[in-house]
């Protein structure tokens, strides 16, 4: 009988430690500064990437560390908690990295992946258009083909960091030959294309990475540009949405952790009346409801990505669905809970909270909303009929 382990494996516990000592190094105070400066989180990035954190999840022969979504993820979770949380991991790494690992040519996973492992090459990922939303299958970016080359037109919204990265790996739209029909592909595009632009969308709270409306006008891309089999459908695809579900979650959930920490520190010394605010159950109590969903939360997002490394997509991607519904409303009420307890210093710029909760309602809409998680469970979890 196999066991069932509920604790995670040493190395992955030393591996914690290490991220968390350096991440607690440049800590909030450090990616505010940047915010608001109009900077990013470079040095981090790059230490993160010289002690080998950020391509944990990458094959060793392509410079990783050779674990999996579980590793990757458990970092992500770490430099959350500690107040400096790497988006473009989710991106970079685990999407794109993933997604070339599994269906990349042997030249493509030469190309880009040690650069990937390493954090010198930054891929963002562009699959969102304003007229499609939650409905990729409504994405109208199209991919023609001109003798060996490719030709990629349309407009993407919401992509994340595209001025921190070199390559985009764009979600477009192809021909089939035989059918006449439109399927989807994969393409590597380089930021500095002929005929790529960006604009960027202010967004209502501060952070480093910037989204960003993609507009690519005929862009030309030579033929090894296509990741993957053009005839693969969405499978290829989500290879790279499950392990974007399982950071969602890791994201969320290391933010909850760190309001919970803060708004737990202030609840013990916040004297008003004879004993620390904590002593009153009315703020005892939500601060102990977040700290089980917070536990629940992370269950289900180390099940998801145990799920994705065994090798089970499909079960994968039913907990990664979970995983990430539960970890955004866990960093929603944590948020909204460590602001309660702060009081008025809950609203202050000084104390970041505020700031916090409204990036914390990210984990609601993206990668994918709430109501389509829902969608999604009600449906292939629970057979019923399907609503849209
Ligand atoms: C900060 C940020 C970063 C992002 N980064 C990226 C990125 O790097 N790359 C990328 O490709 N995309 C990115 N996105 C886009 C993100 O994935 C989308 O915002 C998300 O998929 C939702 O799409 P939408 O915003 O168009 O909402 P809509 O699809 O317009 O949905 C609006 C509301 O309607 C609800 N709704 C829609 N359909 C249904 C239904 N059938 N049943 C019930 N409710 C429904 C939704 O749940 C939501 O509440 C990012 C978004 C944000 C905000």
């Amino acid at each position: 009988m196999t066991q069932t382990m509920f604790t995670e494996p040493e190395e992955r516990i030393a591996l914690r430690e290490a991220v968390a000592k350096l991440a607690g190094k440049y800590g909030r105070e450090y990616v505010e500064k940047q915010a608001a400066e109009g900077g990013k989180t470079t040095e981090l990035w790059q230490e993160m990437g010289a002690n080998g954190f950020l391509g944990v999840n990458i094959a060793e022969e392509y410079g990783g560390g050779g674990g999996g979504m579980s590793d990757l993820a458990a970092v992500l979770e770490e430099c959350a908690a500690a107040g400096a949380p790497l988006l473009m991991m989710v991106v970079s790494q685990a999407i794109c990295g993933s997604i070339i690992s599994r269906y990349g040519t042997e030249e493509q996973k030469q190309r880009w992946l040690p650069g990937i492992a390493e954090g010198a090459i930054t891929m963002a990922f562009g699959i969102t258009e304003a007229d499609a939303g939650s409905n990729s299958h409504q994405i109208t970016t199209t991919a023609s083909r001109d003798g060996e080359e490719w030709v990629l037109k349309g407009q993407k919204t919401f992509i994340s960091g595209v001025d921190e990265a070199q390559l985009v790996l764009i979600v477009a739209r192809a021909e089939d030959a035989k059918t006449g029909k439109l399927k989807p592909c994969l393409f590597v595009v380089p930021t500095d294309a002929a005929g790529f632009s960006k604009q960027v969308i202010p967004m209502a709270w501060s952070a480093p990475e910037k989204q960003f409306t993609l507009f690519l006008d005929d862009v030309r891309l030579p033929a090894d540009a296509l990741v993957g089999d053009e005839d693969a459908g969405l499978v290829q695809l989500f290879a790279g949405l499950n392990p974007e579900r399982i950071m969602g979650a890791a994201f969320s959930c290391g933010m909850a952790k760190f309001a919970l920490d803060r708004a737990v520190e202030y609840a013990k010394v916040r004297t008003v009346w004879k004993a620390p605010i904590g002593t009153h159950q009315g703020i005892a109590h939500p601060l102990a409801k977040a700290k089980i969903e917070l536990e629940q939360a992370r269950l289900l997002w180390q099940k998801a990505a145990a799920l994705y490394d065994a090798g089970d997509d499909f079960g994968a991607g039913e907990y990664a669905n979970m995983a990430k519904y539960a970890g955004g409303e866990i960093a929603c009420n944590a948020t909204d809970v460590a602001v309660h307890t702060h009081g008025g210093n809950g609203l202050t710029v000084e104390y970041g909270l505020a700031n916090m909760m409204v990036a914390a309602r990210l984990g609601r809409i993206a990668p994918v909303s709430r109501e389509m998680i829902l969608n999604f469970v009600a449906m292939h979890s629970l057979g019923l009929p399907k609503s849209y």
